[in-house]
């Protein structure tokens, strides 16, 4: 088995071989669901402001095709590496399947430092990545869209990019556009929302009460604030603790995320905030609470804390937190933890929806987009809590279970070509 100190794909290659074992598979089908499809890597030069020329390297991996065409962000990071893009894509292909959106999973990225580059050098950068990876994406092959130090700009001139190639305007290229070049309303909260009808069904199979319940959220960036944010708001959940890369504070008689935002735009950090309590990151994690928020970074609850969790659920904001010798612990502990491929696929989920009113030119309102996530969460949550309890697994394990049957499934009703 994986353990703590496995790299990505590592894991995500033994959780394929794991459920394709309780699921039967021969090892055929196996081998190929534990490989990419495609992979394609690039070498490419970009001019920068000082008149030389730097050469990038970037990727774009696509997992799998079987459920349709394949979806993924885009990574901008110096430590990005070709296995930790695979390991994406793969998780990309079973958070959407889990959810029944009609895609495969894919994931690209170039190895830079954003943080270091002027805008006119990401800008060229990013055209030139996406010429390069233009002759395996499309609207209806695989869709890119934003994801670690990317965003709604990057995936306009992605867009752009694209475009000017052609030679006519195709939004439904990206996802995670800007609104008026056919980007979707609730975006921007989409993956929190996800999180917040999930954490909602979860209390109500655990018979818990919200009045009274309190949550925790760990990374206080765009699926941290808004998880909170909609929590407090539309849960009535009291929000005891926040916390960001520079430290984590407390108030037992809660905190108000909107005003812990404005705190954090005003100083670049929550620590300071009036009234509340400085705790360490690693103290957070082991807070009592009715719901934790796991919504910074991969493996922040290991073996090493897993048994000091004293949540009732966790619910997995972001991607990858808990490393599969925590989730065994966590179950004996008799946590809920709601996986990430479920608890945050309302990001890719509204992506979907973007993509679909991109293709048709016709666009919903707000209160469209909200009913149809809450359905598809709803219904998503339902049924992994059904196959966890039918088949005596964890809600992970139920996931996969689902997750892979269903690719296997398109796969053989397709058949092995030619
Ligand atoms: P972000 O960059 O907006 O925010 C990350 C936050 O985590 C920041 O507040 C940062 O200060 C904090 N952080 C970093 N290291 C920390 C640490 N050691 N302890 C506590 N806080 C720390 O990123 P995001 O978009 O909110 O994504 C967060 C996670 O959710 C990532 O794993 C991402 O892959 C996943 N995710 C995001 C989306 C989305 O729609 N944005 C969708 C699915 C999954």
């Amino acid at each position: 088995m994986a353990s703590d100190q496995s790299g990505p794909y590592q894991v995500a290659v033994g959780q394929v071989q794991r459920v394709g074992g309780m699921l039967g598979l021969d090892q055929g089908m196996i081998d190929l669901l534990s490989r990419p499809k495609r992979e394609l890597t690039v070498n490419f030069p970009v001019t920068m402001d000082d008149g030389t020329i730097k050469v990038f390297t970037g990727f774009r991996v696509q997992h799998n095709f079987a459920r349709g065409p394949c979806k993924g962000g885009i990574r901008y990071h110096p430590a990005l590496t070709l296995d930790e893009v695979r390991a994406l894509a793969m998780w990309m292909t079973w958070k959407c399947a889990t959810v029944g959106l009609p895609y495969g999973g894919a994931k690209g990225g170039v190895i830079c430092d954003p943080k270091r580059m002027s805008p006119g050098e990401l800008e060229r950068m990013t055209r030139r990545y996406a010429s390069e990876i233009m002759p395996i994406i499309g609207p209806h092959v695989d869709i890119p869209a934003p994801d670690m130090y990317t965003n709604a700009q990057v995936m306009a001139w992605i867009m752009d990019t694209y475009s000017m190639n052609v030679g006519y305007s195709v939004p439904g290229i990206v996802t995670g556009k800007p609104i008026p070049l056919g980007g979707s309303k609730g975006r921007e909260e989409a993956t929190s929302r996800g999180l917040m009808y999930c954490v909602r069904e979860a209390m109500a199979v655990e018979g818990l009460k919200r009045a009274g319940a309190t949550a925790v959220v760990q990374g206080f960036g765009n699926v941290g604030w808004n998880a909170a944010r909609l929590l407090k708001d539309e849960l009535g959940l009291t929000i005891t603790a926040l916390s960001d890369s520079s430290g984590a504070i407390l108030d037992k008689a809660g905190l108000d995320p909107v005003s812990v935002y404005e705190h954090k735009q005003r100083t670049g950090s929550v620590l300071g905030y009036p009234g509340a309590t400085e705790i360490s990151n690693e103290d957070l994690l082991e807070m009592e609470c009715t719901v934790l928020v796991p919504a910074a970074m991969e493996n922040a609850i290991t073996s090493a804390n897993a048994d000091r969790v004293k949540a009732r659920i966790v619910a997995e904001g972001a991607n990858g937190p808990t490393t599969p010798e925590a989730d065994l612990v966590l179950d004996e502990k008799g946590i809920m933890l709601i996986p990430d491929v479920l608890c945050n696929a309302g990001g890719v989920t509204v992506s979907y929806f973007e993509w679909v009113q991109d293709l048709q030119f016709h666009f919903w309102s707000n209160a469209q987009i909200r009913d149809r996530l809450n359905e598809i969460m709803t219904y998503a949550f339902a049924r992994v809590y059904a196959t966890a309890g039918a088949k005596e697994v964890d809600m992970r394990t139920a996931a996969y279970l689902l997750a892979v049957g269903e690719v296997v499934q398109a796969t053989k009703l397709r058949g092995i070509y030619p």
